[in-house]
């Protein structure tokens, strides 16, 4: 009876956790080769809803001589299952590497699924990310995914860093090597960017997106630094942190997105406006950027922003 009583307990308490597991990705997402031996796939630009099941950003993978390093594995365990079903199609190469561009979690937590298949895997991010992580940001970003998308991210762990790598770090992996190239406060306080030179290709990180506008949490013009820092990377192949993959012109758009809204921001700033007279003003200058996803959503938070910036400027 006793015996009984414990399996059924071990089971309430297990029960949970295996059921809460949500599907796969449904939807099929093609694996794009952007350059030899290296794929993104190349996630929907919307904010994370129950049918895109949280998938927003562009996890991708580099075949290297030593193994296959990952770079942002996605929102979710499912999104890492769907990336690591694709690299066992592309190579029969373990994983030996994750790369973080920076703390949102709709980045990185498809680590859980690659960890899970590769125990001993580096992940490897901004020193500043791991204490980010152990102060809850990955629960906050599972929460958010879980309510967007209606329990689609279901049973996502948060699996965060394992390595730190700063500004000017050169990670070789066999025949490649990832230069980590940081501008302190830029998308965020997390940001890396790499430059595979032997690909002449950057990863921009949120630093730069393509028909999705996402919002500025470090420094308008550490972003626009970082930008410039990537266009005289050398690089020929620019990877966003969400959009399609391309030339240059995703850091320069990006770039002359970010620099409109802040040298208007700043003039008005100092002609004495108010951040709610400086709107109207800016519109018309972003005209080339009004339909993409997330300008209305964003462009509050983003004049905010950089009005404070431009005070705090202002006050040095
Ligand atoms: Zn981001």
């Amino acid at each position: 009876m006793l015996r009984h009583l414990v399996w059924i307990l071990c089971l309430l308490l297990t029960q949970p956790t295996l059921a809460a597991k949500a599907p796969p990705i449904q939807q099929h997402y093609a694996l794009d080769q952007v350059a030899p031996d290296v794929y993104v796939v190349h996630g929907p630009t919307e904010a994370p809803n129950p049918a895109n099941q949280g998938f927003m950003n562009n996890p991708s993978f580099v075949v290297t001589s030593a193994g296959v390093v990952v770079v942002d594995p996605g929102s979710s365990v499912q999104t890492g299952e769907m990336l690591l079903a694709h690299i066992e199609k592309t190579t029969p190469k373990p994983v030996v590497a994750i790369l973080i561009t920076h703390a949102h979690g709709d980045h990185w937590l498809g680590n859980q699924a690659i960890v899970a298949k590769y125990p001993l895997v580096k992940i490897y991010a901004h020193p500043h990310m791991a204490k980010l992580v152990e102060l809850g940001e990955g629960e906050t970003w599972i929460e958010f995914m879980a309510r967007l998308t209606e329990g689609a991210t279901s049973g996502t762990r948060s699996v965060g860093p394992t390595h730190a790598m700063s500004n000017g770090d050169i990670l070789n992996f066999g025949d490649l090597s990832f230069e980590v190239i940081e501008q302190g406060k830029a998308h965020t306080s997390t940001d890396i960017m790499l430059y595979v030179k032997q690909r002449a290709l950057i990863y921009l990180a949120d630093n730069a997106n393509q028909n999705f506008i996402v919002p500025v949490e470090g420094s308008f013009r550490g972003n626009i630094q970082a930008l410039d820092k990537a266009i005289n990377s050398g690089a020929k192949i620019f990877i966003p942190g969400h959009g399609k993959t391309a030339d240059a012109s995703i850091a320069s758009n990006y770039r002359d997105f970010l620099t409109t809204i802040y040298s208007t921001t700043r003039a008005g700033y100092d002609d004495g406006k108010a951040d709610f007279e400086i709107r109207p003003e800016l519109l018309p200058k972003l005209e080339r950027w009004k339909d993409w996803s997330g300008f209305e959503g964003q462009l509050g938070q983003l004049i905010n922003f950089a009005y404070l910036e431009a005070e705090a400027e202002s006050f040095k």
